[in-house]
């Protein structure tokens, strides 16, 4: 199934420079690292390239510097995050390409490793000048992409390296490739897809697309409202976009034609005003919501033959939450279908994939996302593999 390379088709590298792509754009405050699961996710590839003798040279782009060198912005910062994640002791190279990248190649040993600069200092890193990616090669033997939450941006280190080096997925790429491949590629049918959120705006093309793809959509949140409102429910204060009503229409004819049921709440937990457990709080149909209401959940009904839907299927790809999961208690319906889900994977019924920023963080709050089968951290490049889009690092894997 992989049409790509990975670390297992190198040869002897021992002593061969490997050039990593990772995502090291780490939350920091104060100077100081606040969360490392990005860097605990390049692990493997690091430790299994020193393993084999190469000598690492991570490449990273951190922040938006467009351009120009900013100190605040140096990926010195990381290093003291890297070395602890890794249990090595990593060199820092204030450059990405040139004679002070080589004379520190000349320094490293086999199974060392340094971080170069952030890449987004030079303008080629965003442009994908091909300049660039020549001289990054230099001091190269192989690339290694192992940063997919970066893959939907063409620069030189996501994508233009692929072409003038060998070029190989690291293990975290190659994980989610092969998870995302299990889920939306090629999956095991029936397919359910969960999309939830804020607005549909946002995730547009994520629904056309996933209409032609899917058995079952699930649409929940506050773009639901918008699906309700195009099906001339009354959804009151509810959040909702109502010019995109006519794009609702069609998408919901789009699933028709192709053969996926789209599943919208039927009861709903609103209440008059956002606040954590308000007096107005109440559950009701949705052809009761009052002009004076807004939606903030799927309600409990609905989430039952949700659950109903989902032991019917063996693949679910998840993106969004189905209520606004942040205030109590609208993170019920969110929490309830995640624990079902949870379950399924667990008992072997389901394969389970979800992405998304504030799905993660719904999916964590729910104690559900370690029985998932696949939890991706990748933001952007997620939803453009939802999308159904190809992502130029990706693509530019695939060749032989
Ligand atoms: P993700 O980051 O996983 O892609 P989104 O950013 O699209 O998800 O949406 C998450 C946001 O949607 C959350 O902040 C949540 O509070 C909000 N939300 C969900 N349901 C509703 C609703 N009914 N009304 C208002 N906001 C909602
Ligand atoms: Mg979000």
């Amino acid at each position: 199934m992989a049409k790509f390379r990975t670390l297992d088709d190198l040869g002897d590298v021992n002593g061969k420079v490997a050039l990593v792509r990772v995502d090291l754009n780490l939350p920091m405050q104060d100077g100081a690292v606040t969360d490392d699961t990005r860097v605990r996710a390049s692990a493997p590839t690091i430790l299994d390239l020193c393993a084999k003798g190469a000598k690492v040279l991570l490449l990273a782009h951190f922040g938006r510097p467009k351009g120009e060198r900013v100190s605040t912005q140096s990926l010195s910062m990381v290093v003291d995050a890297v070395q602890s994640v890794i249990g090595k002791e990593v060199m820092f190279v204030p450059e990405i390409a040139g004679p002070v990248v080589a004379q520190s190649v000349g320094i490293l040993r086999p199974g060392d490793v340094a971080i170069l600069e952030n890449t987004r200092f030079w303008k080629g890193e965003e442009k994908n000048d091909p300049e660039l990616a020549r001289a990054i090669a230099e001091n190269g033997d192989f690339y290694v992409n192992d940063a997919f939450s970066a893959a939907h941006r063409a620069h030189a280190t996501t994508e233009g390296l692929a072409h003038v080096l060998p070029a190989y997925a690291g293990r975290s790429m190659q994980a989610e490739l092969e998870a995302l491949e299990k889920a939306l590629g090629n999956p095991q049918r029936p397919v359910a897809a969960v999309v939830g959120g804020a607005k549909v705006s946002s995730k547009l093309d994520v629904l056309k697309h996933l209409v032609t793809q899917v058995d079952h959509l699930i649409i929940g949140g506050g773009m639901a409202n918008t699906f309700l409102a195009a099906s001339d429910v009354d959804v009151g204060k509810s959040l909702c976009e109502h010019d995109l009503k006519p794009t609702a229409v069609e998408i919901l004819e789009t699933a028709d034609k192709s053969g996926c049921t789209v599943h919208l709440p039927y009861d709903v937990v609103v209440a008059k005003e956002f606040a954590a457990n308000p007096a107005s709080l109440r559950t009701c149909a949705v052809h009761e919501v009052a002009a004076d209401e807004m939606i903030l959940d799927v309600g409990p009904q609905a989430v039952e033959a949700l659950a109903d839907v989902l032991k019917t299927c063996r693949t679910l790809v998840w993106n969004g939450p189905l209520g606004a999961f942040e205030t109590e208690p609208f993170d019920h319906a969110t929490v309830s279908l995640a624990k079902v889900a949870a379950a399924l994977t667990a008992e072997g019924s389901l394969v389970s994939v979800a992405g998304g920023g504030d799905t993660v963080a719904a999916l964590n709050h729910a104690g559900a996302a370690d029985d998932f089968s696949y939890i991706s951290t990748a933001g952007g490049a997620f939803l453009e593999w939802m999308e159904g889009k190809e992502l130029p690092g990706v693509a530019a894997l695939h060749k032989d």
